[in-house]
């Protein structure tokens, strides 16, 4: 089994000692090629440095709804350096996030719509994030969705009108272990056989979002790309196809996506 993490944030202070080993256990579960998440001014840089330091490893270079303002005109001169890098293979994260509101939300909106520019720019794809801000942010993608290369809207945990309303716009779809979560994942169980094989991504989100029913559960609770395996498990079994058949065919479209 060949699979490909397209969102783990590798660069996150919890990996720094053992970043090594991390990778040799993803790649003894078959997870060989995994798309590094640049979420901030600081942390994009240091995902294309990963990214250069790894063979199979790749990055996006953006500034997440969070970190919003810390957009300004310098920020954005370095993600349109960072972007230029050929292992930056999409621009995001970006989109919006009112469930946290860390930052005020026309900050958010102004620094989604800036790293839209650089996307509309640079023609490389887009790295979607998106929580309780749907209305917003298919306000602001929509007008331009047509003038932009690929999109995914990752790690999904949205309604079945959501999805469609970004299946409708062409969006690839991110789905996270957020699916293994008893409480407020089993709505994802139901509508995940809806993604076409051609527009579903696999991704665990490290270190964030380990899957609630891994065994045997490790004691740090950190999530690692090696639980994407399982991940590719549980949503072939909501798909009602063989694991092999997500595993090849989610593979297959990350690789047509990013490229690699
Ligand atoms: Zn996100």
């Amino acid at each position: 089994m060949h699979l490909i993490d397209i969102g783990a944030n590798l660069t996150h202070s919890s990996f720094q000692h053992d970043i090594g080993q991390v990778l040799q256990r993803a790649r003894a579960q078959g997870v060989d090629q995994l798309v590094i998440t640049g979420a901030s001014r600081e942390g994009s840089p240091q995902a294309l440095e990963l990214a250069r330091r790894h063979p199979g490893l790749y990055a996006t270079a953006g500034v997440h709804p969070h970190h919003a303002t810390e957009y300004d005109g310098e920020t954005d001169a370095l993600l349109r350096e960072l972007v230029a890098a050929p292992e930056v293979r999409a621009v995001g994260e970006t989109g919006l996030d009112y469930h946290r509101d860390l930052s005020p939300r026309a900050t958010q909106q102004f620094a989604f719509e800036q790293q839209l520019q650089i996307a509309l720019d640079c023609g490389k794809p887009l790295f979607l994030h998106q929580r309780d801000a749907h209305d917003d942010f298919m306000s602001i993608l929509k007008p331009v969705r047509d003038k932009l290369a690929a999109v995914v809207v990752h790690c999904f945990t949205g309604t079945r009108a959501e999805l469609f309303d970004y299946l409708d716009i062409d969006c690839h779809i991110g789905i996270t272990g957020w699916i293994c979560d008893e409480r407020r994942g089993t709505h994802l169980r139901e509508i995940v056989g809806n993604i076409p094989a051609n527009r579903l991504m696999i991704e665990t989100d490290s270190p964030y979002l380990l899957p609630r029913n891994v065994k045997p559960m490790p004691s740090h609770r950190r999530n690692e790309p090696m639980y994407l395996a399982h991940i590719c498990e549980e949503v072939a079994r909501d798909r009602r196809e063989d694991t092999a058949v997500t595993a090849a065919a989610t593979t297959a479209t990350a690789k047509a996506f990013f490229g690699i």
